[in-house]
Formats: structure tokens, sequence, C-alpha cells
């Protein structure tokens, strides 16, 4: 039987420093130890924690499959201390993202974030794990196309017979709550048709069409929905495994050399350019925002991410690097022009975007001196 290795992405907003900015240190701190305790009880094998703005980040690897109670509770009793902590020291926002009070069984549904993929190892298995701050899971449309379906940018589509057959996406509508499989490229029109509805339809897996196997998995979710009012973006993050009849690593990362616009910034309510950045500078803050994105690559190996004798988690911090200088240069520009517009769309989301923010009680306020015209 080949090793079953599961990795998990589970994210939560639970309070900030000066706004909405950072995860400061007392809340990693917590992470750090309750993980570390559980690696040293064997619930996880590997474990790194980060943020990316506002939103902790715990990443483990372990041999449990997705959705595991056990996994889930450690991570939401981890954010539950953080938020209580938070609470403590009054940062902002404590436990602004944890939904519902008892926990039962899986945080799906709950706030937090999760991307959660099952793999049986191959020889060698190359990981890339994307965390955004400041917009929500349609982020990814973009890039998820561009890495498995345009032949324009993987050139592996093109000249690596593993990847002949295309992929399979699976697409959400967030707002029916259904969900589809669309195949490229037979589908790709269709597909384009569908994820470029950025606020709608979100990718949240896709496999290999010739053998199902499991490319890349999404956290799809609206806070929203889920609390019938605004409570923040979503902040998404994803899971992408690299070679071997997949895209290169670098196929994955390319797409992000241009900045793009996505939803979410100050108030989770205007289109914003979205800029690769390295763990250091994955912070926001002009008006709120950038949204920035980080991707950590690493390899997983017999159950753990690959590291160093002490067992330390090997780590490269991918957008720490000048080529995408260009795209936070573009992010730059592009969010000078949008911020020139104030509140006036497309800067600001349209109007069905904007139904669970404070901004429909502000034209409440209007609503009874209305008269027929
Ligand atoms: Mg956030």
């Amino acid at each position: 039987m080949p090793r079953k290795t599961t990795i998990s992405l589970i994210k939560c907003d639970v309070g900030s420093l000066a706004g909405h900015h950072v995860v400061p240190e007392p809340l990693l701190s917590i992470g750090e130890k309750n993980l570390k305790k559980a690696r040293e009880d064997g619930l996880i094998n590997s474990y790194y924690v980060f943020h990316v703005g506002d939103d902790l980040q715990l990443l483990t690897v372990h041999e449990k499959g997705g959705s595991n109670p056990e996994i889930h509770k450690l991570a939401w009793n981890t954010f539950q201390e953080a938020a209580k902590k938070a609470a403590e020291l009054k940062l902002y926002g404590a436990g602004q993202d944890l939904l519902k009070n008892a926990f039962s069984g899986n945080v799906r549904g709950m706030g937090p974030g999760v991307a959660e993929m099952e793999i049986e190892e191959r020889g060698s298995d190359p990981i890339v794990v994307f965390a955004a701050d400041k917009t929500s899971a349609g982020c990814f449309n973009l890039p998820l196309f561009k890495i498995f379906a345009d032949p324009m940018s993987t050139a592996g589509l093109i000249i690596d017979p593993g990847m002949a057959g295309g992929f399979k996406f699976e697409v959400m509508d967030v707002k029916e709550n259904k969900k589809v499989v669309v195949k490229c490229p037979e589908e790709m029109y269709e597909l384009i048709a569908l994820i470029g509805t950025v606020g709608r339809y979100m990718i949240s897996r896709v496999w290999r069409a010739r053998d199902d196997l499991i490319c890349a998995v999404g956290s799809v979710t609206r806070l929203s929905l889920i609390a019938g009012k605004y409570v923040g973006k979503d902040d998404p993050v994803m899971i992408a495994r690299a070679q071997h009849g997949l895209p290169a690593l670098g196929e994955i990362l390319v797409p992000f050399m241009h900045s793009y616009l996505v939803q979410g910034w100050m108030r989770g309510s205007h289109w914003g350019p979205i800029m690769p950045v390295g763990l250091k500078d994955a912070k926001c803050t002009a008006f709120d925002g950038p949204p920035r994105i980080v991707a950590l690559g690493f390899q997983v190996a017999n159950g753990k991410i690959a590291g160093d004798d002490e067992g330390k988690p090997m780590i490269a911090d991918m957008f720490d690097d000048p080529a995408f200088d260009l795209a936070r240069r573009e992010t730059l520009d592009y969010a000078s022009m949008l911020r020139r517009m104030g509140e006036f769309e497309p800067a600001r989301l349209g109007v069905e975007e904007m139904e669970y923010t404070s901004l429909s009680k502000v034209l409440g306020k209007l609503k009874d001196r209305f008269k027929p015209a």
C-alpha cells in the first residue's frame, strides 16, 4: 500500500495588532506551542506556523486523512486559545472568524478556512501552499486556470506527454451551494464562462484527467453567507502539487509575475490588485492592503515535510524573489489608479457583492425619502 499523507492548511483571523495588520507574536506562539505538542503526541508529523496579514495559518502534515476530527479540533482549540489571548490584549477583531461556539468535529462552516489534500506520495512530491489576505477564494480562479489549463502559461500542457488529456476542475457555486466538474481543454470556454464570475464561482479542486490524481485544493467559503452579514473576506488558502506529469513548480508560480485585480481590500468591499510577497512583507497597510499573497514550497517525504536533522521543516519562501518585483510594481500602479476613484464603481464592488456590507444600512436611511419619479 502506498503511503497516504495529508497536508492540512487551516487558517483563521483570531485578532490582530493595530487594526487588520498582523498576527502578533503572542498569538503565533500559541500556534507554535499547540502544534509542537501535537507533534510530540504523534497526532501530526510536521507543522509550520505563520501568518499572512491578520490570518493565523496552521500548516500540518499528518496521516489522519482529510476532515479528521482530531486535526480539526487541534486547529479549533488553537484558534480559540489565540482568540482568548487576543481578547485579553484587546487586539482588533478578537475571534472575528470564529462564527460558532460549539465544535462539532469539523471547522468547515464555522469560520476558519481549510484546504486539505490527501496524497499517495510519489518518488518526490513538491508542494506549494498559497495563502492570501484581504481577498476571497475567487482570487485563485485566474492563476489556477493559467496553471492547469492555459498552454500559453504552462508549457507542460503542450510538451509533457504526462499531462496529455488535460485537467478536471471542480467549481463551487457558493451562492447556491452547488458544484460542477468541468474538463479542460474540451470545456475551456465553459470553465472561463463560470470562473470569470469570481465572487460566485470558485475553483475548489483540480485533478489530472487521465488518472484523477489530485493536483490542487482551495478553501472555498463565503463567510458572509455563513454569518448572514459582512464578517471580513475569506482570505483563502490553496495547496498545489508540482512536477512528474503535473505543472512544474515554476509553471505554478509564473502566473504571479503579473498582478491582477481581486475582490477584497478595504472592508472587503473593493477591487484591488494582488501583490505576491515574501513572508516578511505579508502584512497589509495602505487602505488595509493591497491584498497580499505568499507561496511556500516544501517537499513531502515519508508522511512529513522534509526537514533538517532536528526535524525542523525546510520551507522555501517562493515570492521572496526579485522575479516578482514587476508584479509588486504593477500592484502599486493599479492600486493608485483605483484609489483615485474613491467609492465610485468599479473601484468599489458592485451592488450584489455589497449586499452583506454596512452599505445597505446607509442606503436604508434614505429608503422612506424616495418618491415616485
Ligand atoms: Mg485577513
